[in-house]
């Protein structure tokens, strides 16, 4: 098993800096769902990771809590996070996209 990146909503939702999403050196890895967190009355959205294009790099972290100041990403065991966007799940809009959630190692 091995380390992906691991977004809190909670806190991402209640900034609107996208940051992250500019620094990460893999394609379309880091994405934006401007919906997630609004059902608890966050405002913004937040960012998420494809975990299994996600290298490990640990880039995003340096990013968030040192340019950005949230300290919103953490690295975790993949098969500890539980449900986690998948890039065969996410669903490309024009300006911001969403995933279903699944296990990336289910069973
Ligand atoms: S840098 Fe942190 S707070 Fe900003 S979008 Fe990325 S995860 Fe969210
Ligand atoms: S750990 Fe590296 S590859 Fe993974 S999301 Fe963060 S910046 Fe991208």
């Amino acid at each position: 098993m091995y380390l992906v990146a691991n977004i809190s909503v909670d806190i991402c939702a209640a900034t609107s800096c996208k940051l992250c999403t500019q620094f990460c050196p893999e394609a379309n890895t880091i994405l934006y769902n401007d919906e997630a967190g609004k059902e608890k009355g966050l405002r913004y959205g937040s960012a998420y990771v494809s975990v299994d294009r996600c290298k490990g790099c640990a880039q995003c972290v340096w990013v968030c809590d040192n340019m950005a100041k949230h300290n919103a990403i953490k690295m975790e065991m993949i098969d500890l996070i539980g449900d986690q966007a998948l890039t065969e799940n996410i669903h490309y809009g024009e300006k911001s996209t969403t995933a279903t959630l699944a296990n990336p190692f289910p069973g």
